[in-house]
């Protein structure tokens, strides 16, 4: 039997909650980098979120400190979605023009796009290998030249940049201290950014920051005409300007890597709220915490030549696994990919692993599950399922979720008989939906967590009718085979049959069932042979 989730039951568990609530599940408090603080998060329309997430630079291939910071966010935007009900437009951003990309395609002799394009698919795979939802929305920075040049004018129009006889273009911190008040923009509390410092010279004041690089006219450099001449985007301005042209002057969450709260996301609050003349631009700012190597504070680089590519740990690790490691971790920690931390994934894949295959055991009658109550099991699952959607509620405590989880587990495999020596008849008549409400239950909430587990199988990741097919055939054939192990040990077999006789019938039944599969076993002289029915 193939047992498949639904996460369609799960929601109607979910329905008892939404009798008593109002129109939103539950309130969910969030921790808001800009305030530094965990706030009930109230975005502008209820119901729905407007989300921007930096993207990739696609210079190179994805390390595993991206598919950390991007499944981690996949579990946020999950929960979010499937837990606390919101509609979603996830926008994320992707650098295909940066000074890393024209480095490589000047040292390769190709267009830069040829890099950018090349790296931008392999990120997209690899992320689908991660099972991680790709964004409604990708944008690129190649597509949005026009639109960041107007963005900066306007900016220069309003006095917040200036343009200098290089053709770069600064904003203007002075004039933005002037206009504004700088206490809600805490994450600007660093100081200077040393990539900042090169460019002193003609800056106004040391915390003034480029919007737009020049170059001259005759470098062979990658460089765009412009009002102030040739050149190119500073790298803060095209999330402001792309994030900007989908969802205006509001945004309620704003996401990315804690590496980028300093100076890439205090640069896009200045030029986004100057441009768009508010207070607040985008309303909450997430940060996951960076995976970093062996030590706790070596931050995992390219520069640093520290890095995992994902493809290199998929050969290690499963995409589940990774994500449980991701889940076992309070997103905005730092998280060491070490040992013990990997192992006590592993473990919960193990545990998850073996409850399913206890399952089908007791499909098959071969553990007693007659002590599992069903009231005591919905009570049980109602009380987890309120503490799961709590702590998930706080700041997606996903670590505590998955506790949770485990002790649903731990309970449920406290009730399960594997001496069944005494009572073989009798668990044969045992009701097993308890078993199965708790099997759904688990399944589902793996699901959220973007977690396909099945009971035969334990990945549902390839449900094809291939796959399928396959499951069932390895079905049969280990029935049979623990039959025909039973014939032999005489505890299927009465004294008066002969096992000979037995063993053929078994062999027919195994051609019919073979048969209804549509596969044709044909017994000839000198063996039997298969093919598959037209
Ligand atoms: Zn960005």
């Amino acid at each position: 039997m193939i047992f498949r989730s639904n996460l369609f039951s799960f929601r109607s568990l979910l329905h008892y909650r939404r009798c008593y609530s109002s129109s939103q599940l539950h309130d969910v408090y969030i921790y808001n980098s800009t305030n530094k603080a965990l706030e009930k998060f109230e975005p502008k329309y209820p119901g729905t979120i407007f989300w921007y997430s930096c993207g990739p630079t696609v210079y190179d291939s994805s390390h595993i400190g991206h598919a950390s910071t991007y499944v981690t966010f996949d579990i946020i935007h999950r929960i979010l979605k499937h837990v606390f009900n919101y509609n979603i437009v996830l926008m994320m951003g992707i650098t295909d023009i940066d000074d890393k990309i024209i480095q490589r395609s000047q040292k390769e002799q190709v267009h830069y796009l040829e890099i950018s394009k090349k790296y931008e698919q392999e990120f997209i795979g690899d992320m689908q290998k991660l099972n991680v939802q790709p964004p409604t929305i990708y944008a690129r920075v190649s597509d949005h030249i026009p639109l960041i040049i107007n963005f900066i004018q306007k900016l220069i129009d309003d006095k917040f940049a200036y343009a200098c006889p290089s053709g770069s273009v600064y904003f203007d911190m002075n004039r933005y201290g002037e206009k504004n008040e700088y206490k809600h923009h805490r994450m600007n509390e660093q100081g200077v950014s040393s990539l900042e410092t090169d460019i002193l010279n003609e800056k106004r004041n040391i915390r003034d920051f480029a919007l737009w690089k020049g170059r001259d006219e005759s470098s062979h450099e990658l460089k765009f005409k412009s009002p102030w001449g040739y050149g190119r985007p500073g790298w803060h301005i095209e999330c402001s300007v792309m994030a900007s042209r989908t969802f205006g002057s509001h945004l309620d969450i704003h996401s990315g890597g804690l590496d980028l709260v300093f100076p890439h996301h205090a640069n896009e609050i200045l030029q986004s709220t100057a441009y768009h003349e508010i207070k607040t631009w985008a309303k909450y700012w997430l940060h996951a915490g960076l995976l970093n190597t062996k030590s706790m504070d070596e931050k995992m680089s390219k520069s640093l030549n520290n890095t995992i590519l994902i493809r290199d740990m998929l050969k290690t690790y499963t995409s589940t696994q990774f994500r449980l490691f991701c889940l076992m971790h309070d997103y905005r920690s730092p998280r060491s990919f070490e040992s013990a931390a990997i192992q006590q994934a592993l473990f919960v894949d193990k545990l998850f692993k073996a409850f399913f295959d206890t399952v089908q055991a007791c499909q098959k009658g071969l553990v007693d599950i007659s002590s599992l109550s069903e009231a005591e099991t919905i009570s049980k699952i109602r009380n987890t399922q309120d503490e799961i959607v709590d702590v998930l509620a706080n700041n997606f405590d996903t670590p505590s979720a998955m506790t949770h989880l485990q002790e649903l587990v731990h309970w449920i495999n406290s009730h399960m008989n594997y001496d069944i020596r005494d009572n073989e008849n009798s668990i044969k008549n045992t009701p097993t939906c308890a078993l199965y409400l708790a099997v759904d239950f688990i399944q589902s909430w793996l699901q959220i967590f973007g977690i396909d587990m099945s009971i035969s199988g334990h990945q549902n990741q390839n449900t094809s009718s291939d796959r399928i097919l396959l499951e069932n055939v390895v079905e049969k054939s280990v029935q049979f085979r623990t039959n025909i192990r039973d014939i032999s040990r005489r505890r299927s077999v009465t004294n008066e049959d002969n096992p000979k006789k037995v063993i053929l019938q078994e062999c027919d039944d195994y051609r019919l069932q073979m048969k209804y599969l549509g596969i044709d076993i044909k017994d000839r002289h000198q063996g039997s042979t298969w093919s598959f029915k037209k």
